[in-house]
């Protein structure tokens, strides 16, 4: 086996050894006993990461359909929706909006910005019948994180309630689903709960639930009533990706026995190293409000913003992110969170100080 570059994505991230190792364990089958002890158990530990006394549900599939599900389950087409968005993710939520005929409103901020809960306070009082409004703690295109709880004293005060994509930024930003206000809040298992891609997941608020009781755009698969019954009985309506939850297991205990707001900090202070690494070999960050999940960084002038990812990538053992649409080679991406530690950025701020002045010394690039 060749050995695995050092993944410094916003997702997928690395995957603890203990999670790896119970993935070879045989497998078993799901409506026994044995899985419902093992999905309680992780369904309660999953409440203290989203910091709710509410149920997490589980669903099997990337995090964009708990996103999905985040839609069809509180909403009819033609509601109106709030989309606070300044990047790649928060397009998701209003293509997602789109989609199921929604009647939407945009608030949006330029790429690397962030949209003010100010702005959504006006836009709340200019659409007293807005239904739902959308936004994203961590924006994992640019690196911003928003002011997640400033929104939710918006909307506490209004019939709408608050959704919020955590995919990236739950377990390496504070996040606090009840004390805040916070309605729903979705995750996927590939990024800060270190296990691999295939699990999302949903936390609802009693406010959301009443709205399930009216909402008719047409769900199945994501249908969230099904899961609330099965939840009951620590059971899923479907098969669940079991050999992912067994691995979730594992992590969580490590995230728990860590505990999540020493996490929120020691993300902080990788955060700030990465900053402080980036800068020291003259380059410069992208965006202001910096999330602790992921940072983005501006390519140096001369240098292809692609050609420095793939290099690191294919030749120096590193896996950075590039830029997403617009973006894609102008900047590139550091991901912090997870078993990400110092030794990594510190490793790769020498590769990439050292991949620069090898691309550079190539002559110069038009870009
Ligand atoms: C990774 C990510 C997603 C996408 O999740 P998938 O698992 O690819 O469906 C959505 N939103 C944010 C903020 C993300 O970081």
């Amino acid at each position: 086996m060749t050995k695995a570059n050092i993944l410094l994505t916003p997702g997928p991230t690395m995957v603890p050894q203990e999670a790896l190792d119970v993935m070879a364990e045989p497998i078993f089958h799901h409506r026994t006993p044995q899985y419902r002890e093992l999905f309680k158990e992780v369904s309660e530990n999953l409440k203290l990461v989203f910091r709710t006394s509410q149920d997490v549900y589980t669903l099997t599939g990337s995090g964009t359909l708990a996103m999905e599900a985040s839609v069809v389950n509180f909403l009819s087409p033609g509601d109106k929706v709030i989309v606070v968005e300044a990047g790649k993710f928060g397009e998701r939520w209003s293509a997602l909006a789109k989609r199921y005929q929604m009647n939407l409103v945009q608030l949006k901020a330029p790429y690397g910005k962030v949209v003010p809960a100010k702005e959504l306070e006006k836009a709340l009082k200019d659409n007293p019948d807005t239904k739902a409004v959308f936004a994203t703690l961590c924006e994992t295109s640019t690196g911003v994180l928003f002011d997640i709880e400033g929104m939710a004293k918006e909307t506490s005060r209004t019939p709408a309630i608050l959704v919020v994509d955590s995919i990236s930024g739950l377990g390496a930003d504070r996040l606090e689903m009840d004390e805040w206000g916070v309605d729903i809040v979705v995750t996927g298992s590939q990024k800060a709960l270190m296990i691999p891609p295939g699990l999302a997941f949903i936390a609802i608020s009693q406010k959301a639930w009443k709205l399930n009781e009216t909402a008719k755009c047409l769900r199945y698969y994501a249908d969230l009533g099904a899961y609330r019954k099965s939840l009951a009985d620590w059971d899923t309506p479907w098969t669940p990706a079991l050999t992912l939850v067994l691995a979730l297991k594992q992590t969580l205990k490590m995230i728990n026995s860590e505990g999540i707001e020493t996490i929120w900090k020691r993300c902080a202070r990788l955060a700030e190293l990465t900053r402080s690494q980036m800068k020291s070999i003259g380059l410069t960050l992208f965006s202001k409000d910096w999330s602790n999940a992921v940072t983005a960084i501006n390519v140096p002038a001369g240098v292809d913003g692609k050609k420095l990812v793939s290099t690191i990538r294919d030749k120096k053992g590193y896996t950075l992110a590039g830029g997403q649409g617009d973006m894609d080679g102008k900047i590139f991406r550091i991901c912090h969170f997870g078993i990400v530690s110092e030794e990594h950025i510190t490793g790769v701020t020498q590769v990439i100080k050292e991949t620069i002045e090898e691309l550079k010394a190539k002559g110069p690039v038009k870009v």
